[in-house]
């Protein structure tokens, strides 16, 4: 199961990352990341702050890098009951601050009870 489809094909890639914070890494937090490709405008520092989060595709479009730290299984309520390595994740911080970077507020973060991050 993929979290989001077809990266650098659709409008809005979004996801649901799991992003270990320093301090709460054994509770699995994790965020919905939304990202906004039509106003993206290629400045990549999302990038070279969050290098394993956000890429940039051939049309110089965020799109998210690690499709394993969005999977989740599910049993039949629905409940995540496994989630992928997050060996390849940035930060929960790095993340963050890679979306606070973005000079056209193009990423937008959510808890997983869909409150908005502050950036
Ligand atoms: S910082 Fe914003 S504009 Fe620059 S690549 Fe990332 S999302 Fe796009």
């Amino acid at each position: 199961m993929r979290a989001w489809a077809s990266y650098g094909a659709t409008k809005s890639d979004t996801g649901t990352a799991h992003c270990f914070s320093a301090a709460d890494s054994l509770l699995f937090p994790h965020m919905k990341i939304v990202l906004d490709q039509d106003a993206c405008i290629g400045a990549a520092s999302c990038v070279v702050i969050a290098a394993k989060t956000y890429a940039l595709n051939e049309e110089g479009k965020v799109f998210l890098v690690n499709e394993s730290a969005t999977y989740h299984k599910r049993n039949a309520a629905g409940e995540v009951i496994e989630s992928e390595s997050t060996s390849g994740m940035d930060l929960r911080e790095i993340i963050i601050e890679g979306a606070r970077s973005c000079p056209v507020l193009a990423i937008k973060l959510f808890e997983d009870d869909g409150t908005e991050i502050e950036l």
